[in-house]
């Protein structure tokens, strides 16, 4: 490694934070979401940190088929199911658990000859008007999933729009539309995302599905993963390239967006958003010089932003810099970028050289 930009994965962190959810959702199995590359962090090496859960969930066959060539046998479920039928071999041979959320895929099913059994969930939309089967659709789907041979329903799903508003009215709704759905056919539930388990009790069912929290970070925007007992998983760091001496004045970087207010010291980090630094984000937005903060000045280039050196005069070439981590979280950098956490630490391109603490 030549370029000191570098992620470094806490992974008792991710295990810390699985047993947070089961704390919280003490009797009810998990189905920890790795979709994404785990949201960045590496999905077998995730995983792996996650033995304990109960399930894995992804979004489709290429991941799953990632996790099994790597050993990972825990059940695995496909959020998005399948898209077409010549996946199908693959799912039976691999015991993989596709979501059904459209009759298209039913469709599919129905016109297959299964090889094996195929276990499924089946999606329902409470009202979030994304994914899943129409709740008045339910006892057709149902009819046709029991006379399709080989295929076994586990259970039924839904996602919630709005479980990360704490008073939204919203999610009541949409438990009491699924409760009622399901209600006349056996079978698991399973409702909650980070925002649900950590808010919304009566989500909790047979099985929760944790994402964001898992990698330590707060689902709300008005907290971080800290005030929920998470630990933060990655830390993006770099180090000052440069340290150069402006006069009032003088602009820094493209546009010359930021003014030097007075003759000061400007340090130039290895990070940009060709590493998946965020390139919306604001002047102010905080950094950590040798683990104290400075502002981000000027515009976000590919490989380089700038800070305002004036609280370190002496800071040099070489001297650390934390782009989020344990000591300044993710949330705070994404607020200050008009974006989520989830997007920040799903999109660290891959010349960032990961190393996690128990490699
Ligand atoms: C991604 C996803 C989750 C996890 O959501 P978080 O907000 O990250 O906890 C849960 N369920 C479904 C269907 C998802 O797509």
């Amino acid at each position: 490694m030549t370029r000191p930009a570098q992620v470094i994965l806490d992974l008792p962190a991710l295990s810390h934070n699985l047993s947070r959810v089961r704390q919280l959702t003490p009797g009810r199995h998990i189905m920890a979401v790795i979709k994404a590359n785990a949201y960045g962090h590496g999905m077998i090496r995730a995983a792996r940190a996650l033995q304990d859960a109960d399930a894995f969930a992804v979004a489709c066959l290429d991941e799953a088929l990632l996790l099994r060539e790597a050993g990972i046998s825990q059940p695995l479920v496909l959020l998005e199911g399948f898209f077409s039928a010549a996946e199908l071999p693959l799912l039976t041979q691999h015991r993989l658990i596709p979501v059904i959320h459209h009759e298209g895929q039913l469709a599919i099913l129905e016109r297959s000859r299964l090889a094996a059994p195929l276990t499924v969930w089946l999606k329902v939309d409470s009202g979030m008007h994304r994914l899943g089967l129409a709740p008045d659709k339910l006892s057709a789907v149902w009819q046709r999933c029991n006379d399709c041979p080989s295929l076994h329903v586990a259970g039924f799903m839904t996602h919630l729009a709005n479980a990360d508003y704490r008073n939204d009215p919203l999610t009541l709704l949409q438990v009491e539309c699924f409760n009622q759905a399901v209600a006349p056919y056996s079978g698991l539930h399973s409702i909650a995302n980070s925002a649900a388990i950590l808010n919304w009790p009566q989500t909790h069912g047979d099985w929760v599905r944790p994402g964001i929290m898992l990698y330590g970070a707060s689902p709300f925007a008005d907290s971080v993963g800290e005030n929920h007992g998470l630990q933060p998983v990655m830390g993006l760091y770099s180090q000052l390239m440069a340290v150069n001496l402006f006069k009032r004045g003088d602009r820094i970087g493209y546009g010359g967006e930021w003014e030097c207010p007075e003759d000061m010291a400007v340090g130039v980090v290895a990070m940009g958003y060709g590493d998946g630094y965020p390139r919306h984000a604001r002047s102010g937005t905080p950094v950590l010089v040798n683990n104290r903060r400075v502002p981000l000045i000027g515009r976000v280039s590919m490989d380089m932003i700038c800070v305002d050196l004036r609280s370190q005069p002496h800071a040099r070439c070489g001297d650390p810099v934390c782009l989020w981590g344990a000591s300044l979280p993710v949330e705070e950098v994404a607020r200050s970028a008009g974006t989520i956490p989830y997007e920040l630490l799903c999109r660290v391109t891959s010349r960032v050289h990961i190393q996690s603490n128990r490699e």
